[in-house]
């Protein structure tokens, strides 16, 4: 059948998914830098803010830091010292690795990123206006659009359920639940999947590979 004109004009269905998502990406950008410029404090500085806040009392060392934000660890360790200097973080060595520095935020660097804090409401307003199936379609969706830009190595890694090493897709027969978390014990399904849990084991390559599979294809591990 021939095309029609909007089938000849109308980019294909990738490129304008690639689109829309960088629409939000830039609507995140501008908020980022608006906020920043009007809290005095730069968007690198209130990311890292954000991210230990979400690390709540275990911190983040300064390597968990330069991969969860894909900063070089020279730029992640300036913008500590600054902080550590405002008195909005801790910095020490850690006990097992003497090399290694764990930061902390301070009682004042958690006010600090608390009114920093990461999802603008606009975003929070715009997902919660979504019926929740919606929500866990999108969040599903994300998850794998999150673990395929990771595996080319263009994010950080995420903690997320289906590269975890306690995650077990497709266990149960329950549609609501399906799959299972070892480490509590507990059943979930979509509407809980973590994309950055403090519980987080990072499974093998060939775990995750298998979870994966099991994941995409809605299958339990083969
Ligand atoms: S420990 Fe966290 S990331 Fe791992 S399966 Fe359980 S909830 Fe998911």
């Amino acid at each position: 059948m021939e095309k029609n004109l909007l089938e000849k004009t109308t980019d294909p269905l990738p490129h304008r998914l690639a689109s829309a998502l960088s629409k939000v990406s830039v609507s995140l950008k501008r908020r980022l830098w608006r906020d920043a410029a009007h809290r005095r404090i730069s968007p690198l500085q209130a990311q890292i803010l954000a991210f230990l806040r979400q690390r709540s009392t275990h911190g983040a060392t300064v390597s968990d830091i330069t991969n969860m934000l894909g900063v070089t660890m020279p730029t992640a360790s300036d913008v500590i010292a600054v902080l550590v200097k405002r008195g909005l973080l801790r910095k020490f060595r850690t006990e097992a690795d003497g090399r290694v520095f764990t930061v902390l935020l301070t009682t004042r660097g958690r006010r600090r990123a608390e009114q920093v804090q990461g999802w603008p409401d606009f975003l929070l307003w715009a997902a919660e206006l979504l019926p929740v199936e919606e929500q866990e379609s999108l969040l599903r969706t994300l998850v794998k659009l999150i673990k395929s830009i990771q595996d080319r190595g263009e994010i950080p890694v995420a903690r997320m359920c289906v590269t975890c090493t306690h995650f077990r897709p497709y266990v149960n027969q329950d549609s609501e639940r399906p799959y299972h978390c070892a480490l509590v014990n507990a059943d979930f399904g979509d509407r809980l999947i973590r994309i950055d849990c403090n519980e987080h084991e990072a499974a093998s390559p060939e775990q995750q590979e298998r979870q994966w599979q099991a994941f995409i294809n809605r299958t339990p591990i083969a």
